[in-house]
């Protein structure tokens, strides 16, 4: 179905259906825009405002400046389109409620109360001498089966919105698994067990091979590789 012009005044169609439209049409993601143009484009629309935060409810993403630092006081950006209200029946469905406090809880309890981009957690200090505070962000994952849902991920505000619109390719990760040797997938198996990358045997073998003087790197290399392999340089 073509998407319709914001601009048609079909009675059909409710005011949260065309401020869906003229978002997309208008504004696009990370387009920003403030309350003025939104009264502006709909004058005969009491509470239009309002009619847009409804959007959230289907999975849409308009953050104001307490998501993002860098909006000022009266902008709002569209971070992430959700459900094409606009189509029969569309708006009708149950909507995505918002993340509720108990929703929030187990979420970040899963995700171990850290950011998931950056591993921070909330109250620890950033570069810049900022402190993070954990939230909770919409991610669209597409699936293996080529749909696309909304998932909830503990993120930092700063990562939040750096990762605003990426979608996360669930597919691609479980094709990529099934690539792994059965010795990697132990290995892997591990991470996710401890949900941490700890260095391996091997890496930390390594480490230390590497800073180890010429006739000792010789005597691993004899155990590992062979008298044989001696001469060559690898
Ligand atoms: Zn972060």
């Amino acid at each position: 179905m073509e998407m319709p012009s914001w601009r048609d005044t079909d009675t059909k169609r409710g005011s949260m259906a065309r401020g869906a439209l003229w978002l997309v049409q208008e504004i696009g993601i990370n387009g920003i825009f403030t309350k003025s143009d939104v009264r502006e484009a709909f004058p005969e629309v009491s509470q239009i405002d309002r009619r847009l935060r409804d959007l959230r409810d289907y999975g849409w993403q308009i953050d104001t400046h307490r998501e993002d630092p860098e909006l000022k006081q009266d902008e709002q950006r569209l971070v992430q389109v959700g459900a094409e209200v606009w189509v029969p029946g569309q708006a009708k469905a149950k909507p995505k409620t918002s993340v509720t406090a108990a929703q929030r809880k187990k979420v970040m309890e899963a995700d171990g109360w850290l950011c998931r981009s950056c591993g921070l957690a909330g109250g620890d200090i950033y570069d810049d001498g900022a402190t993070a505070q954990l939230d909770i962000a919409r991610r669209n994952v597409l699936l293996p089966d080529g749909t696309e849902e909304v998932q909830l991920s503990t993120e930092c505000k700063k990562c939040r919105v750096g990762g605003r619109g990426s979608v996360v390719d669930l597919g691609e990760i479980l094709r990529l698994v099934e690539l792994l040797g059965p010795l990697e997938k132990t290995i892997f198996g591990g991470w996710l067990s401890a949900d941490e990358r700890r260095l391996s045997g091997m890496e930390r073998l390594w480490g230390l091979y590497r800073a180890m003087p010429a006739d000792s790197r010789a005597a691993v290399r004899r155990a590992v590789l062979g008298d044989d392999e001696l001469g060559v340089r690898v």
